[in-house]
């Protein structure tokens, strides 16, 4: 049903103009509060001028030969994004680099306690919000928050593989893709090429919004694309069907919001 709506949509809106436009954003952000970066001391042969990775085989490895099993459930997992999340919005995230020695251990293997579908803004890395370093955080990012075939696979890889216990379906306000969507269903605006593509997996989120005649269309966009997102994960393949029934995973949806640069959290 969704599908024809979509068509409907899609064929109503025609293949030319100006689509960029409809990326344009405010930015209300508010300047962060100072922050005090701890950066962590690098080892004296990495001082200076850039090193090249290379260095890294000059020191000891670590006893380890694969990377550190992660022992985190679900609850868990969701726990450590809401503290980092916290420490990121207070403006007491550390920035640090990671020590040389973590990044050799990770050269073994990754144990990522989370996958994170987001959005490719550039103000929402989700390791920085998260308050996270290198091998924490299996991301999927694409405008808009949405999940292609070679996306599922991405968290599939993700989740049997490497054993994330966790799936987070990251918006954000003010989201440029969802705006784009948005005025293609309101204004029929035309969105070209792979432009359209980007747009059309969130138009059902629009028009499941638009129904329920919301004060802010996109802000309600938003957040139904999201949810919409983390529900039809849940049953996009059995081996998230599984870990889901057993308890070994969890699917949320979340926002975040530029303004505050807090998550919040749909459980
Ligand atoms: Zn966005």
């Amino acid at each position: 049903m969704v599908s024809r709506r979509i068509l409907l949509v899609a064929l109503a809106s025609g293949l030319a103009g100006a689509p960029l436009a409809a990326f344009a954003e405010g930015d209300d952000h508010p300047k962060p509060a100072p922050r005090k970066p701890a950066p962590r001391p690098r080892p004296a042969a990495a001082q200076g001028a850039p090193a090249p990775r290379s260095t890294v085989n000059e020191y000891p490895k670590p006893a380890e030969t694969h990377a550190p099993e992660i022992i985190i459930n679900p609850d868990e997992a969701l726990g450590r994004l809401k503290h980092g999340n916290a420490i990121f919005a207070r403006g007491g995230a550390s920035m640090a680099l990671p020590s040389w020695a973590r990044i050799n251990e990770l050269s073994n293997g990754q144990k990522p306690f989370a996958i994170i579908v987001g959005c490719s803004d550039s103000r929402v890395p989700p390791e920085l919000v998260f308050d996270c370093t290198l091998g924490e955080l299996f991301v999927v990012r694409v405008a808009g928050s949405t999940v292609s075939r070679e996306g599922l696979g991405s968290i599939l890889y993700a989740v049997e593989h490497l054993g994330a216990p966790l799936i987070v379906v990251l918006g954000h306000t003010k989201c440029g893709a969802v705006g784009a969507a948005v005025d293609v269903v309101t204004k029929h605006s035309h969105l070209h090429g792979a432009l359209f593509d980007m747009a059309l997996p969130i138009i059902p989120a629009v028009l499941e919004a638009q129904a329920k005649s919301p004060a802010d269309l996109q802000d309600a966009a938003i957040r139904q694309n999201v949810r919409i997102t983390a529900e039809r994960l849940k049953s996009a393949d059995h081996i998230l069907a599984d870990r889901l029934a057993s308890g070994r995973l969890k699917i949320v949806s979340a926002c975040y919001s530029l303004s505050t640069a807090q998550v919040e959290f749909n459980i």
